[in-house]
């Protein structure tokens, strides 16, 4: 198959949620016409409205002109069903994060749409190869994976699925190009890069939590790092509610003791931002983070229940254990293919999770530091608590050659 009969003109998005909508405006603004499904009518219509609305806002900041505004509208229209969209170029399918239901979507339009067609979803991280073996079309299934709010944030994971052809991921990154992205393309793998580096940077901040710090410590550690937010910050903007539903879900994970005072919290229906509490209060229409004596309280509890022998942790601790956490799972990720380069990761880290720009990312940081020191912490952290902190081949290997990721 030709790349040009991947020309993409013609779009349909299935979803009209958070992601959805950002999704919609990104292609609206790219110039490509979109059709837009949602089993929900009602969601679909404030869907709309919101999307109108953020385009009258854009006016009304200066942003755009009138007639831009009514341009980038006119390309976005309902559709009642999945008959409709049968003629798109392109579907990004941002439904429930459920495997089943993505899989029936994609064999549904499997079925449906022209041969020709791509296929992607927008999953945080589920295995792209299982929702492409629903359809016959493997080759030309991929991950796009949007960051939140999908219209503004500039990262994109392109995720290449065992069969995805060249000529789909060549597409994506065009297309990736024609909505203003930093396109990075990502190896399947859970979480792909971002999220899945990400799972153990935060585990080893919730496992501070109970081994004697506090939110705002964690946090405040990070930001004076660099980071935009903190790990718990991140969370409350997030919100925590949405893993301790997956983990619900899945029937799994939910008696960790890592994750029991996000339980706790999402109990008490404090799930973030959007519930006026989480890690932090926030007062009624703001998005300052307010320190919470009770979440204090609440995670001395939840500690102190479990077992722990509350120390201080200082904030070198935090540094050390977060970032090398990071980037420990970087060099996994390198090392297995699932990035292309050192540079990529960085990337990622740079574009879609607040990583300090003058450190150039997680990988471009660990070399500044020396790799050969870094591979030393490591090991002094595996000798002190455990296998976790093995560190990865790839840069047991760099460090005995005196060279860094960038040089691989
Ligand atoms: P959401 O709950 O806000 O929206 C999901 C929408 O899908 C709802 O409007 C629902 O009515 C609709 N829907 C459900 N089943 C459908 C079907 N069969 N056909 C058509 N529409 C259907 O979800 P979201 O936060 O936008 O997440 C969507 C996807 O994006 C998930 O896979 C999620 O993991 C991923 N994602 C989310 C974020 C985030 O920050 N929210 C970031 C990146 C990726």
């Amino acid at each position: 198959m030709s790349q040009t009969s991947f020309d993409i003109q013609q779009a349909a998005v299935i979803g009209a949620g958070t992601m959805g909508r950002g999704i919609v405006m990104c292609l609206a603004n790219a110039g490509v016409t979109v059709q837009w499904v949602d089993t929900n009518p009602q969601m679909l219509e404030q869907a709309l409205a919101t999307v109108a609305e953020t385009y009258a806002h854009n006016v009304r900041q200066g942003r755009i002109d009138q007639a831009e505004a009514d341009a980038r509208l006119s390309r976005v229209s309902a559709a009642a069903d999945y008959a409709a969209i049968r003629n798109a170029d392109l579907v990004i399918e941002a439904v429930y994060e459920n495997l089943e239901l993505k899989q029936k979507i994609f064999r549904e339009l499997d079925g449906l749409l022209k041969p020709q067609a791509l296929l992607a979803s927008n999953t945080s991280a589920l295995d792209i190869d299982a929702i492409a073996a629903a359809t016959k079309r493997p080759e030309q299934v991929l991950g796009l994976h949007f960051f939140s709010p999908a219209h503004i944030m500039k990262l994109l994971e392109i995720v290449r699925g065992a069969q995805t052809s060249p000529a789909a991921l060549d597409a994506a990154l065009v297309l990736g190009k024609r909505m203003g992205k930093v396109s990075v393309v990502s190896g399947n793998c859970h979480g792909f890069i971002g999220n899945r580096m990400l799972h153990p940077y935060v585990l080893e901040a919730r496992k501070m939590l109970l081994e004697g710090a506090y939110p705002q410590q964690v946090d405040a550690a990070l930001q004076g790092f660099g980071f935009a937010m903190g790990p718990f910050r991140m969370y409350d903007v997030v919100g925590i509610d949405l893993e301790w539903r997956a983990r619900e879900l899945a029937g799994q994970g939910q008696d960790a003791p890592e994750v029991q005072v996000d339980n706790r919290l999402c109990e008490m229906g404090r799930f973030g931002q959007k519930s006026g509490n989480g890690y932090y209060h926030y007062e009624p229409g703001s998005r300052q983070a307010e320190h919470d004596p009770e979440v204090d309280a609440l995670v001395l509890r939840v500690s102190e229940g479990l077992g722990f022998q509350r120390r201080e942790i200082g904030p070198e601790e935090i540094l050390e254990r977060c970032l090398l956490a990071l980037v420990n799972e970087g060099a996994k990720i390198l090392q297995e293919g699932i990035a292309e380069s050192a540079h990529d990761i960085d990337l990622v880290y740079l574009n879609g999770y607040g990583f300090p720009a003058d450190k150039g990312g997680p990988m471009a940081w660990a070399d500044q530091q020396g790799l050969a020191d870094i591979h030393q912490r490591l090991l002094a952290l595996e000798t002190r608590q455990g296998d976790q902190w093995k560190p990865a081949r790839l840069m047991g290997e760099l460090a005995a050659q005196g060279k860094g990721f960038a040089d691989r």
